[in-house]
């Protein structure tokens, strides 16, 4: 049987996820899908106990067509290695080269910008190169803690994963309605990686010539993220200035609590990817009934996607649109809710949703 993976991880991710696998009871009830979950215990309890043993990435591509994970972080892991070896794991091993990060104004009060007028002004899909950049791990100190101490991190780029992120982007803005990609780098500092990118984007760009393209470095996107965010539509960009834009493009639709993602090879048709919020472990609201399931919900709603449900998708949308449009909302977007709350009021409106079609 296909089944799903999901790994709950730490601090709010149980309970995050908690709220998802509900939302997944109801979405299989609705509409006849079938996908057993099997709750994985890879976590930093896990890790504590057993080490970096029995992780094994290629495992889980062979035994699930997707992952939903709650949230990797842990105060007692030095460095948060578990969360490097599953999620470093899970992307590197399995070229998961793509990660998307759409951010969509669903109701004009949760943007903070004050000359916002419409929610249709806040509507991007941030496309992140996945497996490369300083996430690689190259590079080192040498005389530490001297006066001449010196640290080096290098931001790898290679013409295999800029090319397959560029044409994954080229092809998500080909199915936007606006059909309009920026390529945001920082070629007039970047002599090396500069150049590559934008190598890449043109010949990608001469294939799609029903995209619009244009081109900003990351300095110029950052301020016209909060000067205009309408002018962006799909973005394009390497692993770190993605990781970057994505998080202050968050707060434009409400924040980390409602920013969703996915991570996937757009080769391969049987495993789906892995999909997370943007959001850490959060341990500070751990516990405390506070943290927001929406963004881990929407993560989920990127899965259907993914896996070509689209009537499902659509309901679970229409669902946290309902929501989003409501008052039983957590702290972080001014409502006084709990988790579940949240959770049961996306079901309800799930379920809603389908007596209304009748
Ligand atoms: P990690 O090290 O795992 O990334 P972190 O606490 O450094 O964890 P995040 O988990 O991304 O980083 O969260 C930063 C802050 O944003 C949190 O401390 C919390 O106050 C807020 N936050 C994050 N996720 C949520 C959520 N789902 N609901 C409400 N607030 C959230």
């Amino acid at each position: 049987m296909t089944s799903l993976a999901v790994l709950p991880g730490d601090g709010i991710g149980p309970e995050v996820m908690a709220e998802v696998l509900k939302v997944h009871t109801v979405v299989g009830d609705v509409f006849g899908i079938d996908l057993a979950v099997d709750v994985l215990p890879y976590d930093a309890d896990w890790y504590l106990t057993r080490g970096a043993a029995g992780f094994d990435a290629q495992e889980v591509r062979r035994r699930y067509r997707a992952v939903l994970l709650g949230a990797l972080g842990d105060p007692r892991v030095p460095d948060n290695r578990h969360a490097k070896l599953i999620i470093g794991g899970l992307r590197q091993d399995l070229d998961l080269c793509v990660n998307l990060r759409p951010v969509r104004l669903r109701t004009l009060r949760h943007c903070p910008l004050r000359h916002v007028g419409a929610e249709s002004e806040v509507d991007l899909v941030i496309v992140r190169e996945n497996t490369e950049d300083v996430y690689v791990g190259v590079g080192g100190t040498v005389r530490s803690g001297q006066p001449e101490q010196v640290a080096m991190e290098v931001g790898v780029h290679t013409r295999r994963a800029v090319d397959r992120a560029v044409r994954a982007a080229f092809e998500i803005a080909r199915a936007r309605p606006r059909r309009r990609l920026t390529l945001v780098d920082k070629s007039n500092a970047m002599p090396a990686a500069g150049p590559l990118w934008q190598q890449c984007f043109r010949a990608a760009a001469a294939e799609y010539p029903e995209v619009h393209t244009d081109h900003l470095y990351v300095d110029a996107a950052a301020m016209e993220l909060i000067r205009n965010p309408a002018r962006f539509d799909t973005v394009v960009t390497s692993n770190l200035f993605g990781d970057i834009l994505s998080d202050e493009a968050a707060q434009l639709a409400g924040g980390l609590g409602v920013a969703p993602s996915a991570s996937y090879d757009p080769a391969d048709t049987g495993f789906r990817g892995v999909f997370e919020s943007v959001h850490g472990s959060a341990p500070d609201l751990a516990g405390t009934g506070r943290a927001n399931p929406l963004a881990s919900i929407m993560s989920y709603s990127l899965m259907l996607d993914r896996m070509e449900l689209p009537a499902a998708h659509a309901a679970v949308e229409r669902a946290i649109d309902e929501v989003l449009r409501g008052d039983l909302l957590t702290p972080d977007l001014g409502g006084t809710a709990r988790t579940g709350e949240v959770g049961d009021e996306v079901c309800r409106a799930i379920a809603r949703g389908k007596e209304e079609r009748r």
